[in-house]
């Protein structure tokens, strides 16, 4: 390995520790794979830049928190958790020492909670910026008031490989900007000569194949836009007729550790990496000569049906794919296989729309509120927010109780709520579920909603698969009864993926569930809203749906005519129940799930 000082990034050392010597700001634009998230925080550390304080570095993504503050506690000869160290929600790699510490944006907001000065903090380091994420929108707009205000000698750094840095440097008071050119290679880029309607997880792995039967050395990354994806590829490419031997690797977030670090570990076989976009520009593995692209990514989004906030399958940018290529070509010439015809490229987006402007604000606006920002739409963004969604979110805000009617206040509960690491929905169930005794339930409630589908969609004249779902269906008082009875058949049945599969349930999607909800728990046993070990006793359904109905309280329904799926719902939306739903009586209805079909605009 060459040392970590022949990184381009060092060519500009002087540079940048200059001008966060003589000022508080800089733009810092680098490609991928030139050291900025390894070596700037060190950079600042070695020269004092952060004084005795500490330099926290943000990253959108878990992974690449972890793997990158493990990376530089090793490159630093320390144990991580001491000098350099990580916090990602639910798990704290940190200590009294920690000097550098890398943590999603999540973690800092709530620092900034428990201390608005962030007076043990000295810089700020914001990296990937140009993924444009909500909270580091949020966290750039905070600190930078911060800095304004009471931190002077707060030092804002703001990192990225294509960031477009005029706008942000301006937004910072014109702050300096530093480029790194960096060295790349060319890549040859393919395209589908007709669009292919296969799923696109065969499709990648013929284009693996096609890569080995090439013969050209190196290792191949292959962008999926998430963990079923990813293993859906996995299993085509076991399938493949190819002579060579090579090693499938899967890399996402929600993998344990050991198996992420197979990805950057030295293989004897070439490897074939299968990943989300973490490998987009926040992560480098050395060694990759041939990118295969999906060219799709789950994006955060708000769903207007639903009333929540979800992820959609969507097309990439033309910046994200550039970056996606870029990744063949850093060591050596490369080559990259777009799985969408050249016309469809041209369609694309040129860049992504920040997160603020397309995305549920619920969150971000109770934690807002919590600080005494209360007019959301026109604090100091960098991009505004849509002033139609922060005003939703405050009356969804105001409907869960978090806010008073009318002051703009947190209340009491609205506290509570922050203090919960999750959509102020979910907080909301639980707190009601902590008065009303049935904690365990209302978790895995909230845990089987904010993922994917746990129950595959039944085909119309599937009468065996309907016959087994009826085992589910014991309660017509909610389909979350039925989908706790499916989750509980899955657990029952250790998750086996044959069992699941057969009455229709997804195995992956369940062991996921157990997990959010024992995070769930986890939180809510540290906010003394739960107590593992107090016993539980059956609340009975009673409990469930009313914690059900207060965190889902502004998707109150009411059946137009009996028996009938048409209903009306608040602020004069209109919808369609399901007809899967179980609840074919109940007059009064709460569409909680994706139960509603059609629904007219929101707000009016
Ligand atoms: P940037 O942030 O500019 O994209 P990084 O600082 O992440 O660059 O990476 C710089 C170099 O450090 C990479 O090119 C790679 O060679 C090496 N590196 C980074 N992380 C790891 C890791 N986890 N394991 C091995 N090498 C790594
Ligand atoms: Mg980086």
């Amino acid at each position: 390995m060459p040392a970590p000082t022949a990184l381009p990034i060092w060519k500009i050392h002087t540079d940048i520790l200059r001008t966060l010597q003589g000022g508080n700001r800089l733009v810092l634009v680098a490609p991928t794979g030139s050291g900025k998230t390894t070596q700037v925080p060190q950079m600042l550390l070695d020269a004092g830049v952060a004084g005795d304080k500490m330099i926290v570095v943000l990253q959108p993504r878990r992974v690449a928190a972890r793997t990158v503050a493990a990376r530089v506690a090793s490159e630093r000869g320390g144990k991580l958790g001491a000098e350099v160290g990580y916090q990602i929600r639910f798990d704290d790699h940190t200590s009294v020492g920690t000097r550098i510490c890398f943590v999603t944006e999540g973690i800092l907001l709530r620092w900034l909670q428990d201390d608005r000065s962030l007076s043990k903090i000295g810089a700020v380091v914001f990296d990937e910026f140009h993924e444009r994420n909500l909270l580091s929108d949020v966290a750039l707009a905070l600190v930078k008031d911060l800095q304004q205000s009471q931190r002077p000698d707060l030092v804002m750094l703001v990192m990225s490989a294509t960031l477009d840095a005029e706008p942000v440097a301006a937004y910072l008071n014109q702050c300096p900007i530093l480029v790194s050119e960096g060295q790349s290679f060319p890549v040859e880029v393919g395209y589908l000569p007709v669009p292919d309607q296969r799923p696109f997880t065969v499709q990648a792995a013929e284009a693996v194949e096609r890569i080995l039967y090439e013969g050209e050395p190196g290792d191949i990354l292959v962008f999926m836009p998430g963990r079923g994806e990813i293993n859906g590829t996995l299993d085509a490419l076991r399938g493949l007729r190819t002579q060579e031997r090579v090693a499938c690797i899967p890399l996402h977030g929600e993998l344990e550790p050991q198996e992420q670090d197979r990805a950057f570990a030295p293989n004897s076989l070439r490897k074939v990496i299968v990943a989300t976009n973490v490998a987009e520009t926040s992560i480098t593995i050395d060694g990759i000569r041939h990118v295969v692209d999906s060219g799709v990514a789950r994006v955060a989004r708000y769903d207007a049906e639903r009333g929540i906030g979800t992820l959609l399958l969507e097309p990439i940018s033309r910046a994200s794919a550039d970056q996606r290529k870029g990744r063949a070509g850093r060591t050596a010439p490369g080559t990259c296989h777009r799985l969408w015809t050249s016309i469809g490229h041209q369609t694309r987006e040129e860049r992504n729309t920040p997160e603020i402007q397309r995305s549920d604000l619920a969150e971000v606006v109770l934690l807002l509120h919590s600080l005494g920002i209360q007019e959301a739409a026109t604090f100091d963004w960098l991009d505004k927010p849509d002033p139609q969604a922060v005003v939703r979110a405050e009356k969804l805000l105001t409907m869960l109780g978090a806010l008073h009617e009318g002051r703009a206040e947190l209340t009491p509960v609205g506290r509570q709520m922050l203090r919960l690491p999750m959509h102020p929905r979910y907080s909301r169930m639980v707190i009601e579920a902590s008065q009303r005794g049935c904690v365990p339930d209302a978790a895995l409630c909230a845990a089987l909603v904010s993922g994917r589908d746990l129950l595959a969609r039944l085909d119309r004249d599937d009468a065996q698969m309907k016959g087994l779902r009826e085992m589910f269906e014991d309660s017509g008082d909610s389909d979350f009864i039925t989908l706790m009875r499916a989750y509980d058949f899955a657990k029952e049945n250790g998750f086996s993926f044959e069992r699941c599969r057969s009455h229709g349930i997804n195995a992956q999607v369940a062991r996921q569930v157990e997990q959010t909800c024992q995070q769930i728990l986890h939180a809510a046993q540290q906010q003394r809203l739960y107590d593992r070990d107090g016993g539980t006793t059956a609340k009975g359904d009673e409990a469930l749906l009313r914690c059900l109905m207060a965190g889902f309280v502004d998707q109150l329904a009411k059946r137009r005519v009996p028996g009938k799926p048409e209903c009306d719902l608040t602020e004069q939306r209109q919808g369609q129940l399901v007809r899967e739903s179980v609840v074919q009586e109940a007059a009064f209805f709460v569409a909680g799930i994706c139960l509603i079909r059609k629904t007219s605009v929101w707000p009016r």
